[in-house]
């Protein structure tokens, strides 16, 4: 026994391209539901559903968080209206073929013509092309459906008409309609619109039918083009069964067949029916030892690997993988090009670029576009195509050249993986190592997750495996930055820069690709403990160049500046003999400190203090007191100034207290003060 299997068996390039979406928004992570089954094949569809795939009715079911997936048959314009309105994502996987008559029928509808619709009413695909009407339309399914219509209309001869035919609409019917209407409607304009992979999957199954005694067909009973197939074979061999699944093989159909043909409806996956197959030999082999499956499945789209698909494409072209087409149109999920030879092809958005690219303002109509076939198929004359995979052949060599020249490259950082870093340019996938990603070992990887950089590449490996280095580049600016700086900066320069880092002496600055330092004492004329107080890193802060010394490669900068000086301000304010309102800030065994402003204390010697006998400070004042006090000395040179709160109390003192006393009598003070600075300054360096 012979059991002969159709080579247009399986997937046809539409279905198989809307069920390769859903997975691929799957795999990708999206949440996806479908407008209704994506393909009749409720086998495929429970396996969709254990992935999260969810079938909804409308637009209004769908979720915030999920896409939804126009099937093949495609749906009318108010559907499209409808799920932009709600705001729901979409993903049109209508199949090309369909979306086509979608185009003819709006715009010979939208010159007022009659448009005739050849198919099933009440099939999605017809009802999706109805939905892109917008004027008169009539449906057959017919050639005596077509003479009532006439016969009820007779307008139609005189007035322009249209005709469309449903893609899975049978040949035969579609020819008899053509001939009726060229004889009655001399101002028809028909549309081949019947979908070559239906028609030659029907011709093929008419051919095995008529040679063999019994026929399975494989498909789902709810498919319109599995059902035709069914009618066709069923006209020509008493002996048909119409299977979803192995399952449903019975023995006896068999029992008197010496050739069994096996087809296949669009919707069918490959595995069902491997599965038949193999079913088949199994419950036979008892039957007939002799039995031989003379012919296998052509492999589907879903089956091929790319290497495979080359093969078999460069039988059809003309031998080679690129190919150049040209752009005949363009859609946000899609290109579709003429690449000669009949042969119609297609370059998803993912096949497009390595990047995120809006289709619609990137490729014009009319442009022409270097490609690399991946799929084709002959019988459909379609085929899928990639131009990323060609700019990244042409860009591999461009990687080999920029690692013998040491050319700097530049590209986007799409992955932070273990280890590094991935990097895409010229459409080449190139790693940089962690130790190689980034100026300091410190800096975060993830920060550099979609930037741009320029790198290098350092080497080569099998198997197109490139290594780069961004480190190597950013060593280099910064090398030429620092000696365009050292080039251009002297003593006294102010310059804005950068705080990079804080330690307890200091601030490092970076002044445009070299840092400088300024030391705590020239952050702030006030004393403080952490430059923390004063700057923070990332702050932007005006700076002077304190000192450069070229050799060590070091800068000092200062920060506070001379009008600020405390000093400055207390000598234009204050003179001898003003009476201020100081705060005692601390205390000693011979006074009390007093702040006059911020930066400038004076010293209330203990004898000062009162007009009595004071034992230590501490007896009279306390620390944050507010007290008047008269300025009886000032000692610029040395920043001495010296208060009395006594003379105050009683005023014939005043004469009393010689400027030279007081100053004698702080001293001690001072220089204690000045050596704790100096022990506090040596510490920090
Ligand atoms: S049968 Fe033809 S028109 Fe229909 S989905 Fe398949 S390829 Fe497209």
């Amino acid at each position: 026994m012979n059991i002969t299997l159709a080579k247009t068996a399986g997937f046809c390039f539409g279905v198989n391209r809307a069920v390769q979406m859903v997975y691929d928004l799957v795999s990708s992570g999206e949440k996806v539901c479908t407008l209704g089954p994506i393909i009749h094949n409720s086998q495929m569809v429970d396996e969709l559903k254990s992935k999260g795939v969810r079938v909804v009715e409308n637009a209004q079911e769908v979720k915030n968080d999920e896409i939804l997936v126009i099937r093949s048959h495609g749906v009318g314009k108010s559907v499209y209206e409808t799920a932009t309105k709600a705001g729901v994502r979409l993903c049109d996987a209508t199949c090309p073929f369909v979306a086509k008559i979608h185009k003819i029928v709006a715009e010979q509808s939208s010159k007022g013509e009659v448009i005739l619709i050849a198919g099933d009413e009440n099939h999605h695909e017809v009802i999706g092309i109805i939905g892109h009407c917008v004027s008169q339309y009539y449906v057959f399914s017919n050639e005596s459906e077509l003479e009532n219509l006439i016969e009820n209309h007779p307008e139609i001869k005189e007035i322009p008409v249209s005709v469309v035919s449903q893609t899975t609409f049978n040949a035969k019917k579609w020819q008899k309609a053509q001939i009726f209407l060229k004889k009655v409607c001399t101002n028809a304009k028909i549309f081949d619109t019947i979908c070559s992979a239906t028609s030659t999957r029907q011709a093929e199954a008419r051919e095995l039918a008529a040679t063999c005694d019994v026929m399975v067909v494989i498909g789902g009973r709810h498919s319109s083009n599995t059902v035709k197939l069914y009618d066709v074979c069923a006209t020509l061999c008493q002996n048909t069964h119409l299977i979803e699944t192995a399952s449903e093989l019975k023995v006896e159909w068999f029992s008197k067949a010496n050739n069994v043909g096996v087809v296949a409806g669009a919707s069918t996956p490959a595995g069902i029916i491997k599965e038949v197959i193999k079913t088949m030999s199994e419950i036979l082999q008892p039957v007939d030892e002799q039995m031989e499956v003379v012919e296998t499945v052509q492999k589907s789209f879903e089956e091929m690997t790319d290497e495979e698909a080359f093969e078999a494409s460069l039988n059809s072209l003309t031998g080679e993988q690129k190919v150049c087409g040209t752009v005949v149109a363009v859609n946000a999920s899609e290109i579709t090009v003429d690449i000669g030879r009949g042969v119609t092809g297609y370059v998803s958005a993912d096949e497009y670029s390595t990047e995120p690219v809006d289709l619609l303002s990137e490729v014009k109509v009319d442009d022409k576009l270097n490609l690399i076939i991946m799929k084709i198929s002959d019988q459909e004359g379609t085929a899928m195509l990639s131009k990323r995979r060609y700019d990244a052949i042409a860009g591999w060599d461009n990687i080999v050249a920029a690692k013998d020249s040491g050319e700097v490259l530049h590209g986007t950082v799409r992955d932070v993986i273990k280890g590094g870093v991935v990097v895409y340019s010229n459409n080449v996938r190139i790693f940089i190592p962690a130790s190689q990603a980034t100026a300091s070992r410190n800096d975060s990887l993830e920060n550099l997750k979609g930037t741009e950089v320029d790198f290098r590449i350092i080497e080569i490996g099998r198997g197109r495996r490139a290594i780069g280095s961004i480190r190597s580049v950013l060593r280099e600016a910064r090398k030429e930055a620092e000696e365009k700086v050292w080039a251009s900066i002297a003593v006294g320069d102010r310059i804005t820069g950068t705080v990079k880092s804080l330690t307890s002496y200091g601030a490092f600055v970076d002044i445009g690709g070299v840092d400088g330092m300024v030391h705590i004492s020239e952050l702030s004329w006030n004393r403080i403990k952490n430059p923390a107080e004063v700057v923070s890193v990332g702050d932007e802060i005006e700076v002077y160049i304190k000192a450069l010394d070229p050799e060590k490669r070091k800068i000092s900068l200062g920060y506070k500046k001379a009008e600020d000086n405390p000093w400055t301000i207390f000598q234009s304010n204050y003179n001898v003999d003003d009476v201020v309102k100081v705060t005692i800030v601390s205390m000693t065994t011979y006074g009390a400190f007093a702040r006059i402003i911020p930066g400038v204390d004076g010293l209330i010697h203990i004898s000062q203090i009162a007009n009595k006998h004071v034992a230590k400070p501490q007896d009279e004042l306390t620390v944050g007191q507010e007290v008047d006090a008269k300025i009886t000395a000032i000692d610029l040179d040395k920043k001495r100034v010296s208060l009395s709160i006594r003379v105050l109390l009683e005023p014939e003192v005043a004469e009393e207290v010689k400027e030279d006393e007081v100053v004698a009598s702080t001293e001690d003070a001072v220089v204690e003060e000045v050596a704790a600075e100096a022990v506090a300054e040596e510490t920090a360096e």
